[in-house]
């Protein structure tokens, strides 16, 4: 038996209207009982649509969340949303440091370990997204890349229930290459250890995912690695029949 549920995540990035709508009431359609009884699903949609995508999914299991948020209950931040908007919306999840995030507006750890407890406050649970740089792969230093990462953004009283992590090689993301299942496994293996080390047995409740160019063709061995208990999908979540066929390999 699991000890983690499996959780497929889509990040929608800045794409989508009223009228996708449409595309996550198939999501809907096709989340049936054989699915439902075997993995989550959750789709953060740009936060102009959480609130519709919210009311829509009511009653569906599919779980709906923010890309990002601030840290900050409410103040002058131009722009920004708070965890407790998120939630106020309906929204579950919020994903937090980002790669996107961290390389174009310059995010550091503390920034996203800042908005996963904001997350918790709020009642969210944080996808909180981690990994190396093509060149820092390149130099041998993966492993140490995630190591301070995990320091610098996991936050203090981290549970299975309040936070998920993502390894998202950088290299990896929106570009059709995928490191080999070996190195996959090294580091959610390096990853597991270390959270237990700092949470104990909570540590073995984290879930771990993988993120970066999956698709439906290459998801089923991926999300056959040991330790990979899910998915963040970019790309391939925007299309219903992408999304569940990434979704049904634990059917
Ligand atoms: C992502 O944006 O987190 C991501 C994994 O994107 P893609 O699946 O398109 O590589």
């Amino acid at each position: 038996m699991r000890v983690r549920t499996p959780l497929v995540v889509g990040n929608w990035k800045m794409n989508g209207l009223k009228a996708s709508a449409a595309e996550l009431g198939r999501m809907i359609e096709g989340y049936g009982p054989e699915l439902r009884w075997k993995v989550q699903m959750a789709v953060c949609p740009p936060a102009t649509l959480i609130q519709t995508f919210c009311v829509a999914a009511l009653g569906s299991r599919i779980w709906i969340g923010a890309q990002d948020c601030n840290a900050d209950v409410s103040g002058a931040y131009t722009g920004d949303i708070s965890a407790e908007m998120i939630a106020d919306c309906g929204g579950g999840l919020v994903i937090v440091g980002h790669s996107e995030r961290r390389t174009k507006y310059a995010e550091s750890d503390a920034q996203a370990r800042a908005k996963a407890e904001a997350a918790r406050r709020a009642g969210l649970v944080s996808v909180l997204c981690i990994g190396e740089t093509e060149a820092e792969r390149l130099a041998g230093e993966a492993i140490a890349v995630i190591d301070s990462q995990l320091a610098g953004s996991v936050p203090d009283g981290a549970t299975g229930s309040n936070l998920v992590l993502a390894y998202e090689p950088v290299w990896a993301i929106g570009t059709g290459l995928t490191p080999s299942n070996a190195d996959i496994a090294e580091v959610h293996a390096h990853i597991r250890q270390r959270l237990v080390a700092r949470f104990g047995r909570e540590g073995e409740k984290i879930r771990i995912l993988y993120g970066g160019s999956v698709k439906p063709a290459n998801a089923s061995e991926i999300l056959g690695i040991a330790d990979v208990d899910g998915a963040l999908v970019g790309g391939a979540s925007l299309k219903a029949a992408d999304f569940l066929a990434i979704a049904s390999v634990y059917a």
